[in-house]
This record gives C-alpha cells, sequence and structure tokens, in this order.
C-alpha cells in the first residue's frame, strides 16, 4: 500500500485506535513545520514519537497525583526547613529520592500537632510521584472505615489488593482517634500485609508508649509497632508548632512595627496603621 492510498481523514480516527492523543494534537503543527524545515519523513515522525511520550509521562504523573489524594500545596518546595530543627534537611531530600521504598521500608513522623507531619508526609509522597512510584494519602480514620466495611461485605482480601498497587501508603493521624478491636484488627492486617514489601508512612501525635489509643489490645499493638519499626526511618518531629509560631511571627512584627512606630512614626507603615 502506498501513502497515497492512505485515507487522511481517517488519521483522528487512527491515532485515538492508538491511543496518540499527542500525535492527535501535534501532528498538523509538526507537519508544518517539517515542510518549512525541510524535516526528513524519519525526523518528523520522531519528533511527534518524543512528543508523545513527554506528554504521556506528564499525563501519568498528574492521574497519579489525581489517584493520590495528596493535599495539594504541601511540598518540598513550600516546606521551611529551618523551622523543623529536630530533622536535617539531607534526611528529608534522600527520602524524596525513593531507596527505601525500593526496599519496602516505612517511615514514621512522631510530634506535636502542628508540627509538621502531615506536610512533610505529603511532600514527600509529591517527590515520589514525580520520581514514578504510585502513592496513596489517606486520614487513618477514613480508610479503617473503608477497609471495615470491606471486611463486613467479606472483601477485605480484596481492598487490601487493591492497595497494593501503591508503593507507598500515608497514613495520616494514626493516633488520631480511639480505635475498637474491630478497627484495630483491620489497621493491623493492612500492616501486616505490607510489612517488608510495600512501604507504610504513618503520622503519630504521640508516642508508641501511647498506642494503646490505637490498638487496645496490648499484644496486637507491641505486633504492629514492632512490623512498622523494623525497616523504618523514625523523623522525631517535637518542635513547636508551626500554625502557633506562624501567628506569633505576625503578631510579634505587628507589635515590634507598633513599638517601633512610636520610636520612629515614618519607620513602619504597617505599625503607623496599627497604632492609628
Ligand atoms: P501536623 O500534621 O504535624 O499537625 P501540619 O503538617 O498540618 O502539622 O502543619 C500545620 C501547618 O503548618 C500546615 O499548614 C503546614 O503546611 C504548615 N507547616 C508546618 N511545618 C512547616 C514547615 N516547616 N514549613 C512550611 N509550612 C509548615
Ligand atoms: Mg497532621
Amino acid at each position: 500500500m502506498t501513502p497515497r492510498e492512505v485515507d487522511v481523514h481517517k488519521l483522528p480516527a487512527m491515532l485515538t485506535a492508538l491511543r496518540l492523543p499527542s500525535f492527535q494534537a501535534h501532528w498538523q503543527a509538526f507537519a508544518a513545520r517539517a515542510d518549512d524545515e525541510g524535516w526528513s519523513a524519519a525526523g518528523f515522525l520522531a519528533a511527534l514519537a518524543e512528543c508523545e511520550l513527554a506528554e504521556r509521562e506528564t499525563r501519568r504523573i498528574q492521574r497519579h497525583l489525581t489517584d493520590s489524594r495528596l493535599p495539594a500545596g504541601k511540598t518540598l518546595a513550600t516546606f521551611d526547613f529551618e523551622a523543623l530543627t529536630t530533622v536535617p534537611r539531607r534526611r528529608i531530600e534522600a527520602l524524596a529520592a525513593g531507596d527505601w521504598i525500593d526496599a519496602g521500608h516505612n517511615l514514621v513522623a512522631i510530634g506535636n500537632s502542628g508540627a509538621g507531619k502531615t506536610h512533610i508526609l505529603a511532600a514527600v509522597g509529591h517527590a515520589l510521584i514525580e520520581a514514578g512510584y504510585r502513592v496513596l494519602y489517606a486520614r487513618t480514620t477514613e480508610l479503617v472505615q473503608r477497609l471495615q466495611a470491606a471486611r463486613r461485605d467479606l472483601a477485605l482480601e480484596a481492598a487490601l489488593a487493591k492497595l497494593d498497587k501503591f508503593h507507598l501508603v500515608i497514613l495520616d493521624d494514626i493516633t488520631y482517634a480511639q480505635k475498637d478491636q474491630a478497627e484495630s484488627s483491620v489497621l493491623f492486617e493492612l500492616i501486616a500485609r505490607r510489612y517488608e514489601t510495600k512501604s507504610l508512612a504513618v503520622a503519630a501525635n504521640q508516642p508508641f508508649s501511647a498506642w494503646k489509643r490505637v490498638f487496645p489490645d496490648e499484644a496486637m499493638a507491641v505486633a504492629a509497632i514492632d512490623r512498622l519499626v523494623h525497616h523504618a526511618t523514625i523523623l522525631e518531629m517535637n518542635v513547636d508548632s508551626y500554625r502557633r509560631r506562624a501567628a506569633e511571627g505576625r503578631a510579634g512584627k505587628a507589635a515590634a512595627a507598633a513599638t517601633t512606630t512610636t520610636d520612629n512614626p515614618t519607620d513602619n507603615h504597617e505599625g503607623a496603621q496599627q497604632t492609628a
């Protein structure tokens, strides 16, 4: 068959059937440039193929980001490393690279409310998605409820299997709510299933000694913590609440500005308004 016998009008349908949306979107512009600039047929085809691959990667990352339910905006770019005095920056950056995910290791962030646990776990999650991993973010209580509903429908195994496609599951606020026997047992199932094969990242505002809230059955608590921490990076994040510091910072600035204004009324416009 010579090219002349191919019906160009069929091209959109053929490209759709082949799942080549970027070919579809760009072939006319590329063809015009190829004609203008005298590209070879192979060069034209290679340029389109390269474009399809690049856009496919972007679409994939976008899809994985949507699937992840990660809170938007909580990224490494928006994280103030100076504020987290207990963990060196390079340790977080190493986590963002993902070797621990390949090894099926875990991450546990422990610290008071407002310390930045959710932000840092989400930021690592975002970076891992960019690096090609699949991540799911969940508030522990919500995920536990979903798993319990699955268990009632005799579909717990399938629900856990569904989570296997994620290289990393982030369980936020694991100590937040007191869990009963049934709740803690599905959570234990999840931890046991992923042990040494798929990673978990957990945020807790209680030290392990207080995990009786999570697992009222003491033997189960020991077994779960054992599996979680066996191969884990622990981030100790007992630092001042970032929220409170930010609020105090604003209040402090306003107060300082107000004082400055009394000394030198022309110094700070914002302060002048404050005292006015
Ligand atoms: P936690 O989960 O430990 O309670 P969050 O991660 O929710 O704390 O942090 C509380 C708020 O402060 C969030 O809006 C978060 O984005 C912000 N925050 C916390 N730590 C930092 C930080 N080091 N740099 C930038 N923002 C931070
Ligand atoms: Mg949090």
